[in-house]
């Protein structure tokens, strides 16, 4: 069963800071050297509430909505799925438009903060109770419950696991709280053309907030940190690892996923090095 969003303390895994703590904590925590910081459970120190706060300020609801349009509603609908279960619900964007198209959802997010503000967000955009869950993707299966026809993480979310242990850690546990012929749906921004030949988002579809600036500000194969700039002047970085679209590909294949599609910018058909993210769609059948 899905606990709410009163129940986020007690939910609080091995690995995960106290959250009363990372809730009053307003500023994000690099240390001496944030070139140094690539860990997966350091997420939780990079959104804090005040970048929290602003994440739809990068994101816009509006334009994420008019540019993604139909995509992922219609990946779902194909294949017949009820029950989704949203892992990295961050405010809630998806979570939302899940729910007002009548899909039984249920958001999931290892970071407290994010999971207050897509409650919230849930009431304010057409008053939707989101039936909120705090779980980190490698212990799912211990604070998440039942069975998913589907399973989305999106927004390039997977990027925050730093070890390939952890990467196939969550994918496997995804896989397990996939109905058999369940289908999992991952993005990611296309690392290949920003590790191969530097940077170039023309900030089309998920980052579009229009007077705000997101770039990297250094990257190597194991580190992509990017650097968020807001009208206010207000800066904030997160630590990421650069996944290479074949390299999670393989993950899936080799965690048991039978069929798995790579669009690129919501389309079927794409040179490898233009499209800014990379959406793979994959089947447990
Ligand atoms: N999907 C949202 C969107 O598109 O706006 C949020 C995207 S945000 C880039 C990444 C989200 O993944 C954050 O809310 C973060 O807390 C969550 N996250 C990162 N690593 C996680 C982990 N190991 N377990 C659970 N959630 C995680």
């Amino acid at each position: 069963m899905a606990k709410s969003v009163d129940d986020l303390d007690s939910s609080a895994g091995s690995g995960t800071p106290d959250t009363a703590d990372l809730v009053a904590r307003e500023e994000q925590v690099f240390g001496e050297n944030p070139l140094d910081v690539r860990e997966s459970d350091h997420y939780t120190h990079e959104y804090v509430g005040s970048f929290v706060e602003k994440w739809d300020e990068l994101i816009d609801w509006k334009k994420r909505y008019e540019s993604e349009g139909s995509f992922f509603i219609d990946q779902l609908k194909a294949r017949g799925v009820r029950s989704v279960l949203d892992v990295a619900t961050g405010t809630g964007f998806h979570s939302v438009r899940l729910l007002e198209e009548g899909f039984d959802a249920v958001s999931a997010d290892g970071s407290p903060q994010m999971l207050a503000k897509a409650f919230s967000n849930g009431l304010t955009y057409g008053g939707h109770i989101l039936r909120v869950v705090h779980a980190d993707w490698r212990w799912l299966n211990r604070d998440v419950h039942g069975e998913y026809d589907a399973i989305v993480c999106l927004g390039n979310s997977f990027t925050h696991l730093f070890s390939e242990r952890d990467r196939r850690k969550a994918l496997a546990e995804f896989y397990a709280m996939l109905k058999h012929d369940g289908v999992l749906i991952i993005d990611q921004r296309n690392y290949d053309s920003i590790l191969d030949s530097g940077f170039s988002s023309k900030h089309t579809y998920y980052y579009a907030g229009e007077d705000v600036s997101a770039e990297p500000d250094y990257i190597d194969e194991g580190l992509a940190r990017f650097k968020y700039t807001f009208p206010d002047k207000s800066e904030f970085f997160l630590n990421m690892y650069p996944l290479r679209k074949n390299y999670v590909r393989r993950l899936m294949r080799e965690v048991g996923f039978q069929r798995i599609d790579t669009y690129g910018d919501f389309q079927e058909t794409y040179h490898d090095a233009e499209p800014d993210f990379f959406i793979h769609v994959a089947e447990k059948k």
